[in-house]
């Protein structure tokens, strides 16, 4: 496969062309931001550790039904995947409240929901990602009912599984944002990342943050924190 001249590069990763049509590479930077890139700065090793800790949670979730754009890790940073079309929307899985949740609705950060939460965003960076609801998203025509019908069933799923495999590390899942998109034959698929850049890990004891919010907040840890959670799943 070679990598040829690159299409986008966004915040956390680039995205190359290849020689099959089908197929982009995606490369892991060590870049982070925060609060709509207003804040920037860097996390060592983290492309490292989002495209390992990415690529095991894809092949486990595709060994149980959820289909997804992984096809092959071809380095630290690189992993071969099927092209997508993006569906313009960042999907929102809450078991517990945090972040701009406990902001809109007073709830204490903690704050056990007594049910799943979804929520769709808009990806729009100049409009910050306003949230929308599934009518907006029928009516902009960003994603048909039944695509939004098997998107809110595989997110489902996939929190089931995510669940089911950080309960025994000792590794509460608070929320996680997924993203999805179409292959060229307009099968649904789960693409981007599942890391701690995206998803809000808390030790099952202590409540320590094991991810992306000790660089938003400036807690400190950062670097160890991903190391942790990497360590802590991937053994390494
Ligand atoms: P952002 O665009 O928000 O800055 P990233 O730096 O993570 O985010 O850039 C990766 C981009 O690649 C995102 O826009 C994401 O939607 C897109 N993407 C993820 N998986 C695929 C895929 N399989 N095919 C095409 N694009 C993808
Ligand atoms: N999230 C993300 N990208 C975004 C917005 C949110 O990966 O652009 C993740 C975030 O890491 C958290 C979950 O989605 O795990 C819910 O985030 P929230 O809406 O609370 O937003 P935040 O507090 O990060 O602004």
């Amino acid at each position: 496969m070679k990598k040829l001249e690159q299409l986008y590069e966004g915040k956390a990763k680039k995205v190359f062309a290849t020689d099959d049509p089908g197929l982009v590479i995606v490369d892991y930077k060590d870049d982070a931001t925060a609060f709509n890139g207003l804040k920037k700065g860097t996390i060592e090793g983290k492309g490292v550790i989002n495209n390992r800790m990415t690529n095991f949670l894809m092949k486990m979730l595709e060994k149980n039904g959820v289909p997804t754009h992984f096809v092959e890790e071809i380095s630290d940073r690189e992993t071969l995947v099927k092209k997508v079309e993006i569906v313009p929307l960042e999907v929102i899985v809450r078991n517990v409240a945090a972040g701009s949740l406990s902001k809109r609705l007073g709830l204490e950060e903690g704050t056990p929901l007594r049910r799943t939460v979804l929520e769709y965003c808009y990806k729009n960076d100049d409009l910050g990602d306003p949230m929308v609801n599934e009518y907006h998203i029928a009516a902009m025509g960003w994603a048909d009912d039944q695509t939004m019908k098997n998107i809110a069933a595989y997110a489902l799923k996939v929190n089931e599984l995510l669940l089911r495999y950080f309960k025994p590390l000792h590794v509460d899942l608070i929320d996680f944002k997924l993203e999805f998109g179409k292959t060229a034959d307009g099968t649904l698929v789960l693409a981007d990342e599942i890391s701690p850049d995206t998803c809000r890990f808390w030790d099952s004891d202590t409540h320590e943050k094991l991810d992306k919010d000790r660089f938003r907040r400036d807690l400190g840890g950062v670097e160890e924190a991903y190391a942790e959670i990497s360590h802590r799943l991937l053994g390494e």
